[in-house]
């Protein structure tokens, strides 16, 4: 998944400690295998290759990603959208070669996406692409899953109080022994009349930050994220960073990735129908909160 997971956990003794986070980690590296679009013969590739015109079997993690992305598709517009593969790879090359991508290529990478091609048989757990040359990227949603699938799998050997990190998506249990929750400072810099950092302390919930100045392209004095709008198949321009707080992982992970494109009026207005969840926004400076935001996790 292109990134690091850090686990912090409290377990009765050292040898307990070692074999959780070892099957916390292969359970990682399993789903790396399985939703790596990096690998080329990752589980999600097979599928790109195999899908178009026929119904193929997935594995379970992978058919609730997809589930869970095909929901968020349908209730945000196509603002998330996992299809966007053949799109994202065309940006990836763009950034390694420092200028965006050539509009007739991108128009032609567009007209193999669109999350309406993509369908999934929850039964039968299968996954079936209208189209070939369809390419699926979970990038956006794929960290936060794995996050909370590391959380069930300590559950399942008797560990509750522990915190998963990958990169910006964190996913935490119980709290530290003695404590309220997992202490997380959110970095509301942009914010004028506020501490640099707000504290958060949040247990048996999750939080994502998207648009993070980490993977952009600069060209010709424009700066473009990595991620896209599905609309304009374009990086985003506009100076955005979004924070979600929610349940699960997933959906955290997700929601700031969507909530990036939407932008604050549109995204703003989707996060209030998900009591689930809770957003902050920076847009060029500005700071705006969903009216859950204050009181998540308290
Ligand atoms: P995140 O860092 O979680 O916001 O995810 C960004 C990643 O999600 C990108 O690197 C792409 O792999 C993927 N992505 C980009 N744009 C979108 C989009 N509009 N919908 C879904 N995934 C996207
Ligand atoms: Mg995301």
């Amino acid at each position: 998944m292109g990134t690091l997971f850090r686990i912090t956990l409290y377990a009765h003794s050292e040898g307990e400690a070692k074999a959780a986070c070892h099957a916390a980690f292969a359970r990682v590296a399993e789903l790396d295998n399985a939703l790596s679009d990096y690998k080329p013969d990752s589980e999600l590739n097979r599928i790109c290759k195999e899908a178009a015109g026929r119904p193929v079997a997935v594995s379970p993690g992978l058919l609730a990603v997809l589930a869970a992305s095909q929901k968020l598709a349908e209730e945000t517009g196509g603002a998330f959208d996992v299809t966007l593969g053949p799109v994202t790879r065309l940006w990836r090359r763009a950034r390694a070669e420092g200028r965006p991508p050539e509009a007739d290529a991108l128009r032609e990478a567009a007209s193999r996406t669109g999350y309406r091609k993509l369908h999934l048989d929850a039964a039968r757990g299968t996954v079936l692409l209208d189209q070939a040359g369809m390419q699926l990227d979970v990038g956006g949603i794929g960290k936060g899953f794995a996050a909370d699938e590391v959380l069930q799998v300590l559950a399942g050997l008797g560990i509750r109080r522990a915190l998963v990190a990958a990169s910006g998506d964190l996913a935490f249990g119980d709290p530290p022994p003695g404590k309220k929750g997992w202490r997380i400072g959110v970095d509301e810099a942009g914010r004028p009349d506020a501490e640099f950092t707000r504290v958060l302390e949040l247990s048996n919930a999750a939080v994502s930050t998207s648009g993070e100045a980490e993977q952009n392209l600069e060209s010709a004095g424009r700066k473009y994220s990595h991620i896209i709008d599905p609309a304009t198949s374009m990086g985003l321009t506009r100076a955005i960073t979004v924070t979600v707080v929610a349940r699960r992982g997933l959906d955290a992970d997700a929601l700031s990735t969507a909530l990036s494109v939407m932008g604050p009026r549109r995204g703003m207005a989707y996060i209030e129908t998900r009591v689930d969840a809770a957003a902050m926004m920076m847009v060029s400076g500005k700071v705006v909160e969903s009216t859950r935001w204050g009181s998540f996790g308290q």
